[in-house]
């Protein structure tokens, strides 16, 4: 006999027959011997409808008001589902999140669950009831009860919280596709069903915009170890199981607070290959990447930056053997790489740089948690090290350093993260993605593509903070305003080209934020400038962010060449570029980006020979 917890999303309860299916269901599992903790959503939109109305009432309605009305989606179906299984003749109790203990931060629309009673859940399993609990909900700990909400798509996340909290044999979160699918199906009607993904690489996918899953449900299944699974409330079919490395044991007192930062690695074998001053259009960086992967080469991180005029600054790293061979190959494309205003003068121009070290910060806890990168650039600052590149994913937050502060550098980030130094012989960690991959046995064990996943986010914003002064701790003050205000920031990416102005060395600064959040960044940005010492600050919210995720890239020349081809067959311009070992994420024109993807998901050739229907 297993504990199950199953989780029903929005579309799969969004009617009276859809609610007597999901019963069946439920019933049919505890017929089969299980114990059952159900958790669900609003029915069919509900939710958005709910926020329409506070819409039409308040142009910006208070949070806790919000939280009020947001919780009340999900007692409506806990209420109708334990009637459709009373009427099967099942025991069954529904609970709000208040009624089962689940405690969050007092943080309104986003808090983050601290800790979930089970005794009353455990009560009533025991007793032999369904428990049928309210998802995206909890209350707050601190001062008053409050009741909060998780933030949008936050029933994944009270399930397998619940899952962890119960250590439940698994998790199944039932939805309106078969699994996980290699894009969004509403975009690529042939994207096709995978059997298995690592929760590193599903971490990723929906961060960048897949929201099949929360993204704090991975890490929550991470964490804790808890066996996921994705699948249709429609069919038997046995969907996708999102797997996990073996997790140290952690405590489930503040569940989704404690320690972000598992690891903090670093990387001396590495140089930097930088060409400044290329023309800003398409097919430059398909072109450069092109030869580069042409000559078998791999890269390990590659960022390029817009600028102000038409030119851009791409540069990436490679190990130190292949320096010299990298290098050749970018000389040699550069001077055919010439900006179209002052073609004459304007020859794009390599920079080199030797000694230089990776530095990363690992842990799955990060997301959505601005003051962990802040807290890194402060560190970095307070050790007097001078950030050189910065590339950020959601599990991961790397920086080029010169390697004579590598050492000072990790000593600061174990201090700061509570991080124990590893004996010599392992300092540097395994790959926790690779490790895991490793372990997924699918049915059908085929080698690893290289890609498993495209994603496109269209709710990005763009920042560019101009002239920022180039000394260590800038990073660090811009980022740790941004946490201060409860902005999170998403692709972070410094400029490669440094200008003298007023006697101080300066460098450009882009970086992405959620599109809600980048008026208000732009205004807080802008009000400090002077005193902070950068000149212009500006916004684009019409961006699209197209990425690509997949543990088997680690390693492999070719991807991102293959990705920029495919947007330069499109005429598609590459504005922004950033990558980790496992993603490469573009931003484009916002008008652009289904294009994008649905060309890059056709160059991996991931598309299936089935089309794909959502129901509705
Ligand atoms: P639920 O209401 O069940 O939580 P969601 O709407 O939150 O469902 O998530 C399911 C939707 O996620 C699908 O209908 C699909 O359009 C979208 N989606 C985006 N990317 C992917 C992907 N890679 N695989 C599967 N579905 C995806
Ligand atoms: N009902 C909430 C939403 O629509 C939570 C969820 O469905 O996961 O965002
Ligand atoms: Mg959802």
């Amino acid at each position: 006999m297993a504990l199950i917890v199953q989780k029903y999303g929005g579309t799969s309860v969004g009617s009276v027959e859809r609610i007597q299916a999901v019963a069946q269901r439920v019933y049919k599992t505890v017929k089969a011997g299980n114990s059952l903790v159900v958790v669900v959503s609003a029915m069919g939109k509900t939710t958005d409808g709910l926020v329409k109305l506070a819409n039409e009432i308040s142009p910006n309605p208070n949070r806790r008001e919000m939280d009020m009305l947001l919780s009340t989606g999900e007692q409506v179906t806990i209420a109708l589902l334990t009637m459709a299984l009373q009427e099967l003749g099942q025991p069954a109790i529904s609970m709000t999140g208040a009624q089962v203990g689940i405690v969050t931060e007092a943080e309104h629309s986003r808090a983050r669950i601290l800790h979930i009673e089970t005794t009353r859940l455990t009560r009533h399993i025991n007793e032999g009831k369904v428990v049928v609990v309210a998802g995206f909900q909890g209350t707050s700990s601190t001062g008053e009860m409050e009741i909060t909400t998780l933030g949008r798509g936050g029933s994944d996340t009270s399930a397998v919280a619940i899952a962890a909290a119960l250590r439940a044999n698994f998790c199944e979160i039932y939805t309106d596709v078969p699994g996980i699918l290699t894009t969004d199906p509403r975009l690529v009607a042939e994207a096709q069903l995978m059997d298995a993904i690592t929760c590193d690489e599903m971490l990723e996918l929906a961060s960048l915009g897949a929201k099949v899953l929360h993204p704090r449900a991975v890490e929550i299944a991470r964490n804790y170890g808890v066996p996921l699974v994705v699948r249709s409330s429609w069919t038997d079919d046995p969907g996708t199981w999102v797997t996990s490395a073996k997790p140290q044991g952690r405590s489930l007192i503040n569940l989704e607070i404690a320690r972000p930062v598992d690891d903090v690695e670093f990387d001396t074998d590495q140089a930097k290959v930088a060409l400044l001053r290329v023309p800003d259009k398409p097919g430059v960086a398909a072109r450069l990447f092109g030869e580069i992967s042409r000559q078998k080469l791999d890269v390990d991180l590659i960022i390029q930056s817009i600028h102000e005029g038409n030119s851009n600054d791409i540069a990436f790293t490679v190990t130190t053997p292949i320096l010299k061979r990298a290098e050749a190959v970018t000389a040699a494309i550069a001077p055919a790489l010439r900006s179209q205003s002052n073609p004459k003068f304007d020859e794009a121009e390599v920079m080199i740089e030797h000694n230089i070290a990776k530095v990363s910060i690992a842990g799955a806890g990060m997301i959505g948690r601005p003051g962990v990168a802040a807290k890194m650039f402060a560190t970095l600052a307070a050790a007097g090290v001078n950030i050189q590149m910065i590339s950020t994913s959601e599990v991961k937050v790397s920086c080029v350093v010169d390697a004579a502060e590598c050492d000072r550098a990790v000593s600061a980030l174990r201090t700061a993260f509570e991080i124990e130094a590893k004996s010599k012989g392992e300092l540097l960690t395994p790959n926790s993605c690779t490790d895991a991959i490793n372990r997924v046995s699918t049915p059908h064990s085929s080698p690893t593509p290289p890609v498993r996943g495209v994603a496109l986010d269209l709710n990005q914003a763009r920042l560019a903070i101009r002239q920022l002064p180039d000394r260590p701790g800038m990073a660090a003050k811009l980022f740790g305003l941004l946490a201060q205000h409860s902005i999170s920031v998403d692709m972070i990416i410094q400029s490669q080209r440094c200008r003298v102005i007023d006697g101080v060395p300066r460098r450009d600064i882009a970086f992405t934020v959620s599109r809600i959040d980048g008026e208000s960044a732009k205004k807080m940005l802008t009000q400090v400038a002077a005193e902070f010492g950068w000149s212009e600050v500006v916004l684009d919210s019409a961006i699209a962010k197209v990425s690509i995720v997949g543990a088997g890239m680690l390693g492999q020349p070719g991807v991102a060449a293959k990705m920029f081809e495919a947007l330069a067959q499109q005429q598609i311009n590459i504005q922004m570029i950033a990558t980790s070992e496992i993603k490469i994420s573009c931003v484009v024109a916002q008008e652009q980006g289904v294009k994008a993807l649905q060309a890059i998901h056709a160059a991996f050739e991931l598309a299936g020979s089935e089309k794909f229907v959502v129901p509705v």
